[in-house]
Formats: C-alpha cells, structure tokens, sequence
C-alpha cells in the first residue's frame, strides 16, 4: 500500500483527488480501496473493515446495493451521456419534488460544491442582494464564497480561508455562530437589507455532528422572514438521511432553497438544488439566472439516484432502523468512556453520530474545537488495526448504513472498549 502511496503522490497533490483521504489529519498513510461490500470495504492487501465513512454519506443503502448495481448496468448498456434529455431525469425531478416538501422544481448537478454555488448564485438573484451569512464550522464545498472564515471580531469583515480565494469574495461572506441567533440577528442589523440569504447545515456535519437546539432552526426562519432574506438548508448530508422528506421534514421547517449531493447520486457524482417554482423560474432558459452543465442528470448517475431515492422512499422502515443501530452505537461508546473515566461527548441524531474527545457539551465550533485531535489521530489509528474503519479526522461525521448489522455494531464497541483501554495503560489519558 506504501508503495502505491508512493507512486501517487507523485502524480497527484498529496496522492489523493481530495484532502481529507489523504489520512493527514491522523497522521498516518491512506489505505486504499479495492472493493466494498454491504457494510465492509476491502484494502488492496484484502484487509476487511467495517466501514462508517460510507463514501462521506452516499452508501446509505450499504455497499454493491444488488438493485443500484443492476439499473446501473442497464443504464450503462443504452449509452454514457446524450447531452439531451432523457426520462430518467423526469422521473429523479418528480420523485425529488414528491418527497421533499417545499419544493416544486429541482436542477441537477454534478456535485454538492456545484449545488451550493448555483443555489447561492439563485437566492442573489431572487433577491437582488449581494451577501450571504454562513455559520462558523459549516462546510458548504470548496466554492470561493464559501472559503470564507470569520475576522477577529464578530461583526468585523471575513476574509480568505484558503489561497486563491479574493478579498471581494470574502467580502460579501458573513460569518454567524452556530446555535447562537443573536450572532445572526446582530449581522441583519449591522447589514441593513444587504442580505440575500443565510445558507446552514441543518444538522452541521463538518465539525462532527453539532446538533441544532430547541428552537433554532424556527428561530433562524423567523429571522430571514422578517429580514426579507431566503433561507437555504445546505442538505447535502441530511437530505434523504434524516428522514426521506430531509431536515426540513425531520425539524418541521421550511426552508426557501435546498442543495442536496451525496445520498442523492447512490454513489455516483450528482448534487441538486431545488425551491418553489417562483424561485426556480428565475434560473435559465426560464430566467437571467445562468447555470448548466455537459453532463448534468447523466444517465447512469440518475440511474443510481433513483433507485437509491425509490428504494428509500419505498422503505421507510430504514430510517427507524438506522437510527436505532446508531444510538446502540452511541450509547456504547459513551458508556465504555465512562466506565473508563474517559471524557469524551458522543452527539448523536438519527444515523450520524461523532465522538468528540472532549469534556465539553459540543454545541458550535468553539465546544467542537476543543476536542483532543492527537488523541482522535491515535483511536482512529488503533481502531483501523481492529477492522473498523472510521473517518480520519475528528470534525467528520460516522455514517450508519442499512447494510450494519447489530453484529457489526457489537464488534465495533468491542474493538473501541479495547482500544480506550490499550490507551488508557499508555497513558493517553
Ligand atoms: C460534502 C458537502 C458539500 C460538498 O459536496 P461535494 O459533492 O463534495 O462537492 C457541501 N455541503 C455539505 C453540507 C457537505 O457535507
């Protein structure tokens, strides 16, 4: 594995076509992957993990899901991509616009980046106001407004988080805290009618799982209402994950535009956004909204995505069911923690979770900044040489799949009770 580790990192920045596989933030080198199955991928040295990434969220169904992988190949066999429209997209937009309430039209991209960027573009346009407000420890892809990290003080102006990304971008990016509405309300008053929207993970995702208070997310409608302001949910993790309506189904509250990526594609690159028609009616050839894409609603992508999205929507049981194996799984990594007098703050909703290991209640990105990252890089580590692969780094989300079983989580809180114990006797805490 070093060996292919080696070869591309020649070739490729930092061997990987994304950051955070690169095994950096746990200090230690990528496995990579030959092949997955159900619950379980397999290295190139045929090692089997149970696996919680889930590909970021996509595999939702599990992995070689039998009914995606045959409609895919049926897809493949009538041709790649036709530049044209075809059933398949119809059928993804009436199913999409079926489940999800407060939408009415959706478009299709090719990733969630491409989704959050067109849907920005959109709520601008709608509104004919130039700034948005983003929250602390959001990540809404790697868009150059979204690049943007808050200034010393709260109302002072952003800037940059990442080279290449302009001061006049960052400019027109506010940042509010997570869980605090008076961090939001303050930049309404400071930003007298210059807002176009506030964009939120409804559950964050991106900082670990950061749960929204009582209250917040009704709270943060009623603020953009008053504001004349839209409203988007960044769904691109909890949209067909919380439950088959998403996080404006799960909370009961409506948001004006949503951007949806991973699940949605049954792993293949697709992202999309969606509103209510006066919205969507804005975006080209309807209206002065330019947005397109060469292989937007491709054939084979929609092909996964609507099997994937049927297969939930014909299978609501699965959402009980995923969240249950997730709490049994939570609630065993908090109580070995606590046997072992280990502080750590496990969050939890629905079929994601995250231990942090922190004492602290994690609430924002402050409480979730104050977790151990050497000490996550050293669990990560020990729990991959027991067969569970986690996401490698701390502020990631784990993923419960259909295809976990009750034995897979038992195993994994054995290999976890293990590893806090080797831990604890090298002193780690
Ligand atoms: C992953 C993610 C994105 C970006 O999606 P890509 O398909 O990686 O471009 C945007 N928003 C959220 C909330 C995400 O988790």
């Amino acid at each position: 594995m070093s060996e292919l580790f080696e070869r591309a990192k020649k070739v490729m920045p930092g061997g990987v076509n994304s950051p955070v596989r690169s095994f950096k933030a746990v200090g230690t080198e990528p496995i990579f992957i030959k092949r997955a199955d159900g619950s379980k991928i397999y290295d190139v040295d045929d090692n089997e993990y149970i696996d919680y990434v889930c590909s970021w969220g996509p595999m939702i169904l599990g992995h070689n899901y039998p009914l995606i992988e045959k409609e895919v190949s049926k897809a493949v066999k009538g041709g790649l991509s036709f530049g044209a429209p075809t059933e398949k997209e119809v059928i993804m937009a009436e199913l999409i616009t079926s489940v999800v309430p407060n939408i009415d039209m959706v478009r299709m991209v090719n990733s969630g980046t491409e989704a959050v960027m067109s849907a920005l573009r959109l709520a601008r346009g709608f509104t004919k106001k130039d700034k948005i407000i983003k929250f602390n420890g959001c990540y809404h892809g790697h868009a150059d407004s979204m690049l943007v990290r808050a200034g010393s003080g709260a109302l002072t102006l952003s800037n940059p988080d990442s080279l290449g990304v302009t001061n006049e971008h960052a400019k027109n990016t506010l940042i509010a805290d997570y869980n605090d509405i008076d961090s939001v309300l303050q930049l309404f008053k400071a930003n007298k009618n210059e807002i176009a929207a506030v964009i939120i993970e409804p559950v964050a995702a991106n900082m670990g799982v950061v749960l929204p208070e009582k209250d917040f997310l009704h709270k943060l409608r009623k603020l953009c209402d008053d504001h004349n302001a839209l409203l988007i949910f960044d769904e691109v993790i909890t949209g067909f994950r919380l439950s088959i309506g998403g996080a404006q189904e799960f909370f009961d509250v409506k948001a004006d535009i949503v951007t949806f990526g991973k699940i949605i594609g049954g792993g293949m690159p697709v992202g999309a956004y969606g509103a209510r028609r006066e919205i969507m009616e804005l975006i080209a050839p309807l209206g002065g909204v330019y947005q397109a894409g060469t292989l937007s609603g491709n054939p084979i992508a929609m092909a996964a995505g609507v099997t994937q999205l049927s297969t939930l929507q014909e299978n609501k049981e699965i959402y009980q069911k995923i969240s249950m194996l997730a709490e049994k799984l939570a609630d065993g990594l908090k109580k070995t923690a606590m046997e072992l007098k280990i502080p750590i703050c496990v969050n939890k909703i629905g079929s994601l979770l995250c231990v942090f290991f922190t004492g602290e209640t994690v609430k924002d990105f402050k409480t979730a900044k104050t977790s151990n990252t050497e000490l996550y890089a050293r669990y990560f580590n020990l729990m991959l040489k027991n067969g569970i692969y986690l996401a490698p780094a701390q502020f990631e989300a784990m993923f419960v799949s259909n295809a976990h079983s009750e034995e897979d989580i038992n195993k994994t809180l054995e290999a976890s009770q293990k590893v806090l114990i080797d831990m604890k006797n090298e002193g780690a805490f």
